[in-house]
């Protein structure tokens, strides 16, 4: 069975607010929710802080060039940083996914992966406010949509970038998630765990898995198992 290797960065404001051992706790759940679907992973927190320009992921900027010396460029994202960031510095990268973990409050969440390439970017904001009494079962309460984010990302980059679009709606990476009924109620896997990639879900997922209800309740920190066909080593 392939191993998948995912790098877990951070940004020097998330060292500096959460500390490092926050990323270990991100990689075991990347770890743990991939186990869950049947796939091998060695996710691994890089102790290596990220210089970003910005915390603030989905806005355009202008910064310093990471391969340019004294050249100010606009990146369109911090994607797009982050990928010229990889492309000129030489660090100790992971095969399949790079993960860069923002501190970008007061927001839970939020994030950009590439689907044909190895780097992600996620907002990391809320899981230091959590994670010392979490328990792997799963909740949507606060930061939990943060580590949602995380590994959220990380599957853009180890899903085929064309899962396959069998009902015609376009979403393909987003539409390949399941649901399951829990004593605490419904939870939702990560590719599906907002309420509009799981509209993409309720007219029936790449596997024509139809969930049974109109609204989830809490996220599962896992790959569903409609997942475990559609990753690809890139
Ligand atoms: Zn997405």
């Amino acid at each position: 069975m392939a191993t998948y290797e995912v790098g877990v960065w951070g940004t020097e404001t998330l060292h500096n607010k959460q500390g490092n051992d926050v990323l270990d706790t991100i990689a075991t759940f990347i770890e743990r929710g991939a186990e869950r679907a049947g796939k091998d992973v060695s996710a691994i927190a890089r102790s290596t802080p990220i210089p970003a320009p910005t915390e603030e992921i989905k806005n355009s900027f202008s910064a310093e060039s990471p391969c340019y010396y004294n050249t100010t460029l606009t990146y369109s994202d911090l994607l797009d940083w982050w990928e010229s960031y990889w492309d000129c510095n030489y660090l100790d990268y992971a095969t399949d996914s790079n993960l860069l973990v923002t501190h970008n409050g007061p927001y839970y969440g939020g994030g950009l992966g590439n689907i044909s390439g190895p780097n992600c970017v996620a907002n990391g904001y809320g899981i230091a406010s959590w994670r010392d009494t979490y328990t792997y079962s799963g909740s949507t309460s606060g930061g939990s949509y943060s580590m949602k984010s995380c590994m959220h990302e990380v599957g853009h980059n180890v899903l085929k970038a064309n899962t396959g679009d069998p009902d015609g709606d376009g979403k393909t990476q987003h539409d390949v998630g399941t649901t399951y009924d829990t004593s605490q109620g419904i939870s939702v896997t990560v590719m599906n765990a907002t309420p509009d990639y799981f509209d993409y879900l309720k007219n029936g997922n790449e596997c024509n898995y139809h969930p049974p209800t109109s609204s989830f309740d809490r996220i599962s920190f896992r790959y569903s198992n409609c997942c475990q066909g559609k990753w690809e080593k890139k």
